[in-house]
């Protein structure tokens, strides 16, 4: 039998490889220095203080022997409730039970596609977009359009272009440090926005990883506390750039009317996230400094990234490389004009100079108007002397490339 003809579309039409991690395996193979990926280093997390708080949950005898609720662990859900509504981001009457457990914000991405997405409906998606996101909608059926972004988010005016052209089903959005653009939705942009939501009868995901990652400038509010208690809104959030992501743990805040069926829908993919594991997050959310900690993630990240400014600025820019310094986040996304085919030339950087990037065409959800000139370049776990090395080889990979 040939196993592979029994294959539904979901995995022989609509997903297909992930660019981000072909680069990093090539950049392992050839250990380069690696911009490519969006994970913190070793020297970063927490390790002793999440290493005690396993031990410490694994310590509770009947920690293993029982399926916690699919929802998520009360404890756990009731504290990021409160650090939320701390941080002015929650609507009223919203609390842990609106909060649920996900194995990272990629299966919250995956929960709410299977939850909404019907084949053939459209999800608009910003242009660049993080592609594993693309993935988690196309598997459903999805169907993609999507509206540029400037400094200050979406551009509303080329939504509302998109939104009169046909039906919308959901607008999926980073709006923090967006993956890979490094823009930022301004409040007016998201009280505009959601004008459009209610005028064209669409939901928004909002996806927020980075939030924490604020470097300069002030904090935005959130998409879900100014819509109150519309119901327009499904909030993405994620420990892994603040934690670890190997711990694989995330939530979602989802309106009241809907939770119990996301719990459902938990159950029927994979009936819970691990009790021990929670126990373990909650535990070491509690011992923590939060502040004290972010304290100590944003003067590390904004170190390495202004190395890799300097650096760049030094030997890409002279090649012709522009970009706009993002106030947050783990990326740079950069330009160069006379770049044909930033696939091609990752590819050459790793073999020639050891250096990782990640073709930035991969993040356009249409390939056939991918810009191919883009690349984005991670300063997350590169501290300073590596960032400092890491243009050096950029800049001679861009010479050497363009003289080719
Ligand atoms: N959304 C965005 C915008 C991301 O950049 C990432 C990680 N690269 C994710 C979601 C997935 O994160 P998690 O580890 O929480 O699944």
């Amino acid at each position: 039998m040939d196993i592979r003809s029994l294959l539904g579309k979901r995995v022989t039409e609509r997903i297909k490889p992930s660019a981000i991690t072909e680069m990093m395996i090539l950049v392992k193979k050839h250990n380069a220095i690696s911009l490519t990926a969006g994970e913190p280093s070793s020297d970063v997390y927490p390790a002793d203080l999440l290493r005690e708080s396993i031990e410490k949950a694994l310590r509770d005898p009947g920690i293993l022997s029982y399926y916690p609720l699919s929802t998520g662990i009360t404890e756990l859900r009731e504290w990021i409730a409160e650090w939320m509504k701390e941080d002015e981001l929650l609507p009223q009457g919203y609390g842990g039970e609106n909060v649920i457990m996900t194995n990272g914000s990629q299966d919250g991405l995956n929960l709410v596609s299977e939850a909404f997405v019907e084949p053939g409906d459209t999800v608009l998606v910003e242009n660049p977009t993080y592609p594993e996101a693309l993935l988690a909608f196309g598997k459903e059926g999805a169907n993609f359009a999507s509206v540029p972004v400037d400094k200050d988010g979406p551009i509303v005016e080329e939504m509302e272009k998109v939104l009169s052209k046909g039906r919308v089903k959901m607008f999926y959005t980073i709006v923090n440090f967006q993956n890979p653009s490094g823009c930022v939705t301004c409040d007016e942009r998201k009280r505009q926005i959601l004008e459009l939501a209610r005028r064209y009868g669409f939901l928004i995901i909002e996806d927020d990883p980075y939030r924490y990652l604020r470097y300069e400038g002030n904090h935005e509010g959130s998409y879900i506390k100014m819509a109150q208690d519309e119901d327009m809104v499904i909030y993405l959030g994620s420990f892994s750039k603040i934690i670890a992501p190997g711990i694989r743990c995330g939530f979602m805040v989802v309106p009241s009317k809907i939770a119990s069926q996301m719990g459902e829908l938990v159950l029927a993919t994979k009936l819970s996230l691990p009790a021990f594991l929670q126990r373990a997050v909650f535990e070491l959310l509690s011992s923590l400094d939060m502040k004290a900690h972010l304290a100590h993630l944003r003067e590390t990240y904004v170190a390495r990234r202004n190395a890799l400014d300097a650096s760049l600025a030094d030997n890409a820019v002279p090649q012709g490389m522009t970009y706009d310094l993002p106030m947050g986040g783990f990326f740079i996304w950069a330009r160069v004009p006379w770049l044909k085919d930033c696939f091609d030339f990752a590819k050459y950087a790793v073999l020639e100079e050891h250096v990782g990037v990640v073709p930035g065409a991969a993040f356009f959800p249409d390939t056939s108007s991918a810009d191919s000139s883009t690349l984005r370049l991670s300063f997350a776990k590169t501290p300073p002397e590596i960032a400092r090395e890491a243009g050096l080889r950029l800049g001679r990979a861009l010479e050497k490339y363009r003289a080719k």
